[in-house]
């Protein structure tokens, strides 16, 4: 293909990626934005493989198969409630690319560039294999959290923000002396991997830069944890687009460094607007810090009595109402409930009754989690509000119906100081008339906080898996 040809397709493939993100932002136009994305990704595979950079197409076609199976078989394999980790392990492997392709970058001595240009090639690779290892390293901490496997609350060093600079500072001084090629004799080096002597000290300081990276990483994302999470996954999402765009660099294509700006960005808008949402500080949450209480105290034990309720009685409270707000949370998720509670949606507002849904920013485990599962169930968009548009009209709600929520409809954040979700924006559902909560047991949700909306007077509690429970309440109202 031409090199015109191959800027044309790069133009087309970069519009198209700016169409899909704009779709993106509306849930009445997300399925034609993924389409515009998928359009465009196919173009720019298609030029770029047919383009004069591949000199190898058996490497290539291997890579795509292996590379492809993996990602197919992924994604077929996982759950709903699995994506927010498969969103990390993948951002993993874009920082992994940056640090592969920065390595290769500085290896490749078949360039014969000097003066700025050779400064301007080594500070791309030096910058494309930091950003790379700090979202490796961290996109896999943020994995195991998500998934459990590692402890989802903030680790908490004592001078942590010291060690995070301190970690900084050498990486600049380490820079100063990639840059600066200081000859370090390495016969090692020089006969296993055939670096030039002058080269030697340079890849030395390369190494130990990654490594730096690698830990700030990871000590980066321990130290966030609990409701903080989803500005991790959001700003790991960021992260990965710049090491995207700073690959691009490297390989001098426009397209990729398009596409990393075009991720990065949205990534770090995305973060602004979660951490807007839970009234948190951008800095201050990757900072880490957060979701360990913002008083002095232990947070308050929740006391009281709950009042339990069954199914039966639940659908004769819903065949009672007429204003019905549905806020579903992680629960509805792991019970796959939305059908069920799209076919209850139907019905009741088929009987005239009012029916809208409540969501929060930060429900479930990704964003727009809670989104996608209604909209899979076919929920109509004009019902779903979001927290701010529905909050203030709880006072005049007959029933809140809360499916599998906990920390998203917990009073304790706006008063409890000590709690570890203080500040957070909630849904305030308990101004409704009744609330219920359905959910399995007296458990608590992710940021491991009691909630006193379970014991409050005018809320009923409906134990059991959402779905199961829901059936019921369909099949009762159906009678
Ligand atoms: P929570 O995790 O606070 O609560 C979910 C509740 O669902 C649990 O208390 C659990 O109680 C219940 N549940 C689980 N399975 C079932 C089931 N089968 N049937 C009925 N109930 C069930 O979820 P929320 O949506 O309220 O809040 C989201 C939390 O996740 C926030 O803290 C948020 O910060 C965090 N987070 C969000 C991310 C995002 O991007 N949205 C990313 C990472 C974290 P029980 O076990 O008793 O059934």
């Amino acid at each position: 293909m031409s090199h015109g040809l191959v800027t044309m397709s790069y133009i087309v493939a970069a519009i198209l990626f700016i169409l899909s993100l704009s779709g993106l932002s509306n849930q009445e136009t997300a399925r034609r934005g993924n389409y515009y994305g998928m359009i465009g990704m196919a173009i720019a595979i298609i030029a770029t493989t047919l383009s004069g950079y591949v000199i190898a197409y058996q490497i290539l076609i291997i890579g795509l198969l292996i590379g492809g199976a993996i990602g197919l078989y992924a994604a077929r394999q996982v759950e709903m409630t699995q994506m927010p980790e498969l969103v990390a392990i993948m951002h993993s492997l874009v920082g992994m690319a940056a640090v592969l392709v920065g390595y290769a970058n500085f290896l490749d001595t078949t360039h014969s560039l000097v003066g700025v240009e050779k400064t301007i090639h080594d500070v791309e690779s030096y910058i494309g294999i930091f950003i790379g290892a700090v979202t490796f390293s961290g996109s896999v901490i943020a994995f195991g959290k998500l998934s459990g496997k590692i402890n989802g609350k903030p680790l908490l060093l004592p001078a942590r923000h010291g060690f995070n600079l301190v970690l900084l500072i050498v990486t600049f001084v380490l820079g100063y002396y990639f840059l600066h090629h200081y000859p370090s004799e390495n016969p090692f080096l020089t006969q296993t991997i055939g670096l030039p002597a002058n080269e030697t000290g340079a890849f030395l300081a390369l190494l130990a830069m990654t490594l730096i990276a690698l830990i700030l990483g990871v000590h980066m994302v321990m130290a966030i944890g609990g409701a903080d999470m989803p500005v991790v996954v959001s700003m790991l999402n960021s992260y990965s687009g710049w090491a995207a765009a700073a690959t691009g660099f490297m390989l001098s294509n426009d397209l990729l460094i398009i596409t990393g700006a075009l991720v990065g960005s949205s990534g770090a808008i995305l973060s602004y607007i979660m951490c807007r949402a839970m009234n948190r500080h951008f800095i201050s949450v990757i900072a880490g810090g957060f979701g360990t209480g913002s008083g002095n105290g232990p947070a308050a034990e929740i006391e009281g009595e709950v009042t339990p309720i069954s199914a039966e009685e639940t659908a004769q409270l819903l065949r009672d109402a007429k204003n019905i707000v549905i806020i579903p949370g992680y629960g509805m998720a792991v019970a796959q409930a939305q059908h069920t509670v799209n076919e209850i949606t139907k019905l009741l507002r088929g009987q005239g009754k009012t029916v809208r849904f409540g969501i929060h920013p930060v429900a479930g485990r990704m964003p727009g989690h809670m989104n996608v599962l209604l909209a899979e169930a076919k929920v109509p968009y004009d019902i779903v509000f979001e927290m701010d548009e529905i909050n203030e009209d709880f006072p005049k709600v007959d029933v809140s119906v809360v499916i599998g929520a906990n920390d998203i409809v917990n009073p304790s954040a706006m008063t409890d100081p000590n709690s570890p979700i203080a500040g957070m924006p909630v849904l305030e559902c308990w101004n409704s008339q009744t609330t219920i909560v359905m959910k399995r047991s007296m458990a608590s949700g992710y940021a491991g906080v009691g909630n006193p909306l379970f014991v409050m007077d005018n809320t009923r509690m409906l134990f059991g898996d959402a779905n199961d429970t829901l059936q019921t309440v369909l099949k009762t109202l159906n009678q």
